[in-house]
């Protein structure tokens, strides 16, 4: 069996705190790899191999390090396939979705090429007499990023890539689940030219993230993965100090009004309600439509659509629609929630639970499940269930449907689906999620946006890529300064006026 490594200092070294995860195949069920747990000490090297580095690499000009995110992004393209293939055999996406996972990583890469752009700082002349005022954006220093396993690609470059740009050292403690794309990545910036130390991958569990979050010499922390260890990464990171954002789970609502065209609502929702098998912080996991009889009409679109869904391993090309859920616990998970929404009343109008895939009895998939008539207490509404499933909420009135989605304790996405641009504008303003469709099921905002839920799944203030990235990874200092001709004599005790 395979033993991973962590990356540290330029190079793969083997674990040594004698603490293993199990890396599965989720299409087989088989264990494929394990990946060493690094301990307290462990991430101490590499956070001093980080410190040592990053001066020097915060002096190299803005230019020469958006040069190695250009040759990153063509090593990128290069070893697509090979990143793709990696990446499916360890989290289960079919091997598009995987793609798709390196692309959105990419595009905040090459977005990233524009640092010595977005890096400018601002200058007065003149800002009393022979002053002049000037303000630069300073990297950090050692940093820290720690990742969920949906998307082990896209994710961790969300995070490295501005703030290596912005002059930082970056330590990735990516999930222990799918980690070896985050190695190859950390690999790949080396061929791309990035001195060593800059970026390394440190694995582990929660022993690597504590380490993280007490250590004096990390500046900051972002995070993405589940809310409860979103909150408790922002409480304790903050409490130590460091600059954190913590993004969080999901249930995203998408509002289907009586006027819209029920066939293209009805395979948005399919995309986006079963692709990856609804492992997307950004999945529609509720469906409102509004009235009963455009509730009727979608459920009737949507059943022969969802019967029709191809479930499989990632092996088996285009032919396959989603692929395996992560791993066993996940899908024991799944399971029990879809019986307490059978419990609770629902109605399963789709029901994938005796799901088997010839040759692959051992893998992690799990059939596509539809309930109808779900309320707001049941447990497949109030949780985030993270399979393929998804619940029909009745709503009598768009108020009602509104008011569904700003309620729930979770506002990463939502949308709306309609041909009225009064109703969509109205949703647009008023809702309290940090992400909105029209007609978009799911509305992932682009690099040079940027990307970000409001309530409980999000801590912090600043968003993910885009101009927030550049903000989060850098400080601001402002310099007032005057030469000898400009020097008036005395001492001034009041505060100065710039006269
Ligand atoms: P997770 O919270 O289990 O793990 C995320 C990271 O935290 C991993 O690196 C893991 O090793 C670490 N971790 C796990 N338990 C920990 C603990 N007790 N203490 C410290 N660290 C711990 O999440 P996951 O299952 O990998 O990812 C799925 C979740 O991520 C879902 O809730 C999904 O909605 C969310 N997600 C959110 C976004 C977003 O942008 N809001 C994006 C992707 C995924």
């Amino acid at each position: 069996m395979q033993e991973l490594t962590h990356y540290i200092g330029g190079a793969h070294v083997k674990g040594t705190s004698g603490r293993f995860a199990d890396v599965y195949n989720p299409a087989t069920g088989d264990v494929q790899a394990r990946v060493p747990l690094a301990n307290a000490a462990e991430m101490d090297k590499a956070v001093q191999i980080a410190a040592k580095a990053q001066p020097a690499w915060a002096a190299v000009n803005p230019q020469r390090r958006a040069r190695v995110m250009m040759a990153f992004v063509g090593l990128l393209n290069r070893d697509m396939d090979k990143l793709a293939e990696a990446l499916s055999r360890e989290h289960g996406k079919t091997i598009p979705d995987a793609k798709g996972d390196v692309v959105r990583g990419l595009e905040v890469v090459e977005y990233c090429i524009g640092a010595p752009q977005l890096l400018k700082g601002e200058f007065t002349d003149s800002a009393g007499p022979g002053i002049d005022m000037y303000s630069m954006k300073q990297a950090l220093g050692v940093t820290a990023g720690i990742t969920p396993f949906n998307f082990p690609a896209m994710i961790p470059m969300w995070m490295f890539a501005p703030a290596i740009a912005c002059g930082n050292a970056f330590i990735l403690k990516p999930s222990e689940r799918d980690p070896s794309v985050p190695l190859m990545l950390a690999e790949l910036m080396e061929e791309a030219g990035l001195p060593k130390g800059i970026l390394q991958v440190v694995n582990g569990d929660k022993e690597a993230v504590d380490a993280i979050l007490d250590h004096d010499v990390i500046q900051s922390i972002g995070f993405v993965g589940s809310t409860p260890i979103a909150e408790y990464i922002y409480g304790r990171g903050c409490a130590n100090g460091k600059r954190v954002q913590c993004f969080g789970g999901a249930k995203n609502h998408m509002i289907i009004m009586p006027d819209a065209d029920m066939d293209q609502a009805a395979d948005a929702l399919i995309g986006a309600g079963y692709g990856a098998a609804g492992e997307r912080c950004m999945a529609i996991s509720v469906a409102v439509p509004v009235g009963e009889e455009t509730a009727d009409r979608l459920i009737e679109k949507l059943v022969p659509r969802i019967e029709k869904l191809k479930v499989g391993p990632y092996t088996s090309g285009n032919d396959v629609d989603y692929g395996p859920v992560v791993t066993a616990a996940a899908k024991a998970n799944i399971l029990k929630l879809i019986e307490s929404g059978v419990e609770q009343g629902a109605d399963l109008v789709v029901d994938g639970r005796d799901f088997k895939l010839q040759g692959y009895e051992d893998g992690f998939f799990v059939g596509p499940h539809l309930f109808d008539r779900v309320t707001k207490d049941m447990d497949i509404y109030t949780k985030e269930i993270f399979g393929p499933v998804l619940s029909v909420v009745r709503a009598q009135s768009y108020e009602e449907a509104l008011g569904l989605a700003m309620d729930h304790e979770y506002g990463n996405g939502t949308a709306i689906f309609t041909r009225d641009g009064d109703a969509a504008r109205d949703f647009a303003n008023r809702i309290n999620i940090g992400m909105v469709g029209v007609n978009v099921p799911i509305p992932v905002p682009l690099a040079y946006h940027t990307f970000g839920g409001w309530k409980k799944s999000m801590f912090g203030d600043l968003n993910q890529h885009g101009p927030d990235a550049f903000k989060f990874y850098t400080r601001t200092k402002t310099i007032t300064s005057r030469w000898p001709s400009g020097i008036k004599d005395g001492s001034a005790f009041s505060i100065p006026l710039m006269e």
